[in-house]
């Protein structure tokens, strides 16, 4: 039994050493056992998909050639090694002793260094195919006669191509782009290539004006090659046995397999073609979206800036202005109103104090939330109010005349006096108010601080004083004010009413002894402030930007007292004044008298226009523009003053007017009459000489005028024949018909 089991173990061991004896041989007798095995290196393209090219996972070399030589090598015994062709073409490739044969070959050719090469039996036919531009089925030449561009890579087919068609013409380009270029140029009739490349190439987005020809279609064999040497011979010969044991379903499910693939990969031009405007549209959403972020930011820092201005700029008491919100308020209001007359004012309530200690704060507060309110109630747009600090208030007011104060104490004080009294307590309320009247400096360099302490100090004059309840700290421009502010407001009732008049002074020949012409002159009976001369208000409405609306007045005046001459007979010639600041770039002047004369039947040489020296000197190029329009409509342009500018003898020769008006006043302020006559004398030879009118006014006696006559200048006005008379008795005058000098008068 023992036996028995011992020989039972020793068979089993000799099983298992037979077993793994034949497990380690195996491999080597399978080694010697194969047939001879070998290598066989094989040149191939690289970048001919589907027929070549690298497999964008494992980057081997793969294809429809490289897996049908991978198997006709395989069936001749060889081990295939696929090796990428370095050179540029196959002929070069030829000489190049590393590849053992070469892929792919239509014919035997000659290599780049002349030497001959022997090509294997066809592994398969390959289909050639036409590419062009444009429709399907489009009437080419034959084939022999095509111009057709090829890749220089495939100069070996080109070659055999050439031989199946002479009269083929072929160009070569490096890259398929530029093929595609020539083609598009038309440099060429069509593309030749490879059918299976073409189904891959053809993929590119770019190429999708492309198109197949499949009449022209041809087949080329698909061989392989390699040196006419008796060793290429013996490859060739031992390959060709191998292609031979390929069977065609093989071959057929090879080229499908590869040619089914998806293999064409989108660069990023392909990227770009094909989703461009979607990646234009998605750019443009992000901009937009970063635009309006952006914007949100701003936006709300913004509202933040704001609020926190707005906070500093009021006083959350009483919800007035801040001291600091006045003072930007006051700014911009005296700089965008220069021409109004403004005062400022700082007020205080007397011994707040005991009212907070006797009331209440509360009661207190609410003092300063009315007398607030009902300042906030008795200012315009124009105007502003702000609290300081405490009980002290700032206001800035523009000045009505007395009226303003009238209001303050009205609308204002009394109701702030009154405020517990007729809660029915017995604490009366008193205000001091001090007031600066701003001044044409403070226009120029607006500082509110300093216009704040100068009205604080008058307010601490009054409190001092206990008399009254405001003070002026410059009573003198409040007077001023008063009256600025009194001649701007009744403009339009003086213009209204009358009171403001035309007065005409007459012009005459001293040498006939005719009253040539008038000089209209205005004159206002003012209800407040009595008789004023243009000296009182011309300057001021200049100012206010007011003189345009007078002269309008004085002009129209003019017209309606031509016009009823006219009628009665005697047509006469009136001289108007014009002021500089009525002649402006935005206003057609001349169009305007234009169509003043027409609506009263004038014509215009009864209408001369006088502007004065100096404005030609401040708006020269405007003032010759508009002298040379008005001329030209026929009305006579004068220059005034002449004399009291500073550039008289330059302007005469610049400035294109009918007649100069010299005044004697400027030319004969000198103080020394010998040579003041000795001026006077020059001018007039010289505006004679230069061939121009004149008429000398502001003539005052006979001696003056005897010499102007003597000298030349007949045409004269003055007090020593007229002063400037109201209409009627001008009428009256012109009616004697005769010169009156003052003496005769
Ligand atoms: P102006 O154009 O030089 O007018 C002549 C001024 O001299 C007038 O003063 C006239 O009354 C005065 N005058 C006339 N003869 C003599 C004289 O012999 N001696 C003296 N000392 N003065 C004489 P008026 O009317 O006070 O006008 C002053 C200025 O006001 C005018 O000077 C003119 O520039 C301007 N003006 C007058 N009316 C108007 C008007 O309707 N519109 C405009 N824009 N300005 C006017
Ligand atoms: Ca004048
Ligand atoms: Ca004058």
């Amino acid at each position: 039994m023992r036996e028995k089991r011992i020989i039972k173990q020793l068979a089993i061991s000799l099983l298992c050493v037979m077993m793994s004896g034949l497990f380690f041989t195996m491999p080597v007798l399978a080694y010697f056992a194969a047939p001879d095995s070998e290598e066989l290196v094989v040149g191939v393209p690289q970048n001919r998909c589907p027929l070549f090219y690298r497999d964008a996972d494992t980057g081997e070399l793969v294809g429809i050639g490289v897996d049908l030589i991978r198997s006709a090598a395989q069936e001749a015994g060889y081990t295939a090694l696929i090796r990428p062709i370095e050179e540029e073409t196959l002929k070069e490739a030829l000489d190049d002793e590393a590849y053992d044969i070469l892929l792919p070959f239509g014919s035997a050719i000659t290599s780049a260094s002349g030497k001959e090469s022997i090509v294997s039996d066809n592994l398969m036919q390959t289909p050639f195919t036409l590419v062009t531009e444009g429709s399907r089925d489009r009437d080419l030449p034959p084939l022999n006669k095509l111009k057709v561009g090829m890749l220089h890579s495939l100069a070996a087919g080109a070659e055999t191509v050439r031989g199946l068609y002479p009269g083929i013409e072929i160009s070569l380009y490096d890259n398929m782009d530029k093929c595609v270029q020539a083609l598009r140029k038309g440099e060429v009739d069509a593309l030749l290539h490879n059918s299976y490349v073409w189904s891959y190439i053809l993929q590119k987005p770019a190429y999708s004006d492309l198109t197949v020809q499949p009449q022209a279609m041809f087949s080329m064999d698909f061989r392989a090659g390699t040196l006419d040497t008796p060793k290429g011979r013996e490859r060739i010969e031992r390959l060709n046995e191998g292609i031979a044991a390929i069977s065609d379903p093989f071959r057929q499910a090879v080229i499908l397999d590869y040619t089914s693939r998806k293999l064409y990969r989108y660069d990023f031009s392909d990227y770009l073609r094909t989703y461009g405007l979607i990646i234009a549209f998605c750019i443009l959403l992000l901009l937009l979206i970063a635009g309006i972020a952006i914007q949100r930011v701003h936006f709300i820092r913004k509202a933040h800036e704001q609020r926190l201005q707005q906070m500093m700029d009021h006083d959350p008491k009483t919800g007035l202005l801040s001291i600091n919100g006045f003072r930007k308020r006051v700014e911009k209001l005296l700089r965008e109103h220069p021409d109004l007359p403004y005062f400022l004012s700082y007020n205080n309530i007397r011994d707040f104090k005991f009212i907070n200690d006797s009331l209440g704060r509360d009661a207190g507060d609410e003092l300063l939330r009315f007398w607030a309110r009902v300042s906030m109630e008795n200012l315009s747009e124009e105007e502003a109010v702000g609290r300081v600090e405490g009980d002290h208030f700032a206001t800035l007011r523009h000045i009505k005349g007395e009226e303003t104060m009238r209001q303050d104490v009205q609308n204002v004080l009394t109701p702030v006096q009154n405020f517990f009294l007729n809660q029915g307590k017995p604490n009366r309320v008193q205000i001091c108010s001090g007031i600066y009247v701003v001044s044409p400096e403070d226009f120029k360099q607006i500082d509110v601080d300093h216009m704040l302490d100068l009205a604080r100090v008058a307010e601490k004059r009054i409190r001092d004083s206990r008399k009254g309840s405001y003070e002026f700290y410059n009573p003198e421009q409040w007077e001023k004010g008063k009256r600025i502010a009194e001649i701007i407001n009744y403009l339009p009732a003086g213009i209204q009413s009358g009171d403001i008049q035309v007065w005409y002074q007459p012009q005459v020949n001293y040498e006939t002894g005719e009253i040539t012409g008038a000089e209209a002159l205005c004159r206002w009976e003012h209800v407040k402030l009595g008789w004023l001369y243009p000296f009182d208000f011309i300057a001021t409405l200049e100012e206010a930007g007011l003189i345009f609306d007078l002269d309008r007045f004085v002009w129209e005046t003019v017209c309606k007292d031509l016009k009823r001459w006219n009628e009665n007979g005697s047509k006469r010639t009136v001289s108007v004044n014009l002021s500089r600041d009525d002649i402006r770039e935005d206003r057609d002047l001349p169009g305007y008298f234009q169509n003043l004369i027409r609506s009263y039947d004038l014509t215009p040489e009864q209408l001369h226009i006088e502007i004065t020296e100096t404005a030609y000197v401040e708006k020269q190029e405007l003032l010759i523009e508009t002298t040379e329009r008005l001329r030209s409509m026929g009305f006579q342009v004068e220059m005034d003053d002449f004399g009291s500018g500073y550039s008289s003898l330059h302007m005469l020769k610049e400035v294109p007017v009918d007649r100069i008006k010299l005044d004697l006043h400027f030319l004969t302020a000198s103080g020394d009459p010998e040579k003041s006559r000795t001026i006077v004398s020059c001018m007039v030879q010289m505006i004679r000489l230069l061939g121009m009118e004149m008429i000398a006014e502001g003539v005052e006696t006979a001696e003056q005028a005897d010499f102007l006559k003597s000298k030349g200048c007949s045409e004269m006005q003055g007090y020593y024949f007229y002063k400037p008379l109201p209409v009627q008795e001008f009428e009256r005058v012109m009616g004697e018909g005769n010169i009156a000098t003052s003496e005769k008068r």
